[in-house]
């Protein structure tokens, strides 16, 4: 029987952590989140860019638990307003306001602008306790609609509309949405390579020491 790796996601979010053992399951891979280890540190996430973000997540969980740690980041970057709210995404209206409200202000500060144009960016960071990681990152092209269309998915989901589809991703099924955002498409780069982290993984961790008595 192949020995399995434990990864551990670098987040307590059952609904996450399910959708990744979906998505590696048949891996020899043993997935674990923060939630199976005693109380931690929270996760630092003050970097600029996604790419900062995700790795400071994977590498502070793989460095505290010594173990591999995957952590992703991600948020919606509109080009009128330079970018916003980029990787302020999950706190653009304040730390305790709802998805609706998030968008509705963002709707707010485009109302009249004519360039509607909208990416989602995801960064998947895979780290291990001695600091390497490995990074994979997708796009996702889009406009912003002048009204939330659509009831499924999360976040900003309801004021993106993909052309390609002519549709919001409110309006796509789970698993539609996966096959073109830029979660899916980081996450399927991953899987096809799955095997060769799987070596790296085992090539970069630190060699245990075993003690005889
Ligand atoms: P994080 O990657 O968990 O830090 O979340 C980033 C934020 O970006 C989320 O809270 C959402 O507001 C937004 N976001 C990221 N991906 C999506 C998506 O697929 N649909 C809608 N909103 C998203």
């Amino acid at each position: 029987m192949k020995k399995l790796t434990t990864l551990v996601i670098a987040t307590s979010n059952k609904g996450k952590t399910l959708e990744i053992k979906d998505l590696l399951k048949g891996f020899p891979v043993d997935i674990k989140n923060l939630d199976d280890f005693g109380p931690i540190p929270p996760l630092k996430e003050d970097g600029n860019t996604f790419d900062e973000n995700a790795y400071q997540k994977a590498s502070f969980a793989a460095r505290i638990l010594g173990l591999p740690a995957l952590a992703d980041d991600s948020g919606l970057l509109v080009e009128a307003l330079g970018g916003a709210p980029g990787i302020h995404s999950a706190r653009y209206a304040g730390e305790n306001a709802t998805d609706e409200q998030r968008y509705l202000k963002l709707l707010d500060e485009i109302q009249g602008e004519s360039n509607r144009s909208a990416a989602f960016e995801c960064v998947v960071s895979i780290a291990v306790p001695t600091g390497p990681a490995l990074t994979y990152e997708a796009r996702c092209q889009g406009m912003i609609t002048e009204s939330p269309v659509g009831s499924n998915g999360f976040g900003y989901d309801p004021i993106f509309f993909y052309p390609p589809l002519n549709k919001t991703f409110a309006e796509l099924t789970r698993k539609e949405k996966s096959r073109v955002s830029h979660r899916g498409k980081a996450f399927a780069e991953l899987k096809d390579e799955f095997d060769k982290v799987l070596i790296w993984i085992r090539q970069n961790m630190p060699v245990q020491e075993v003690v005889h008595g």
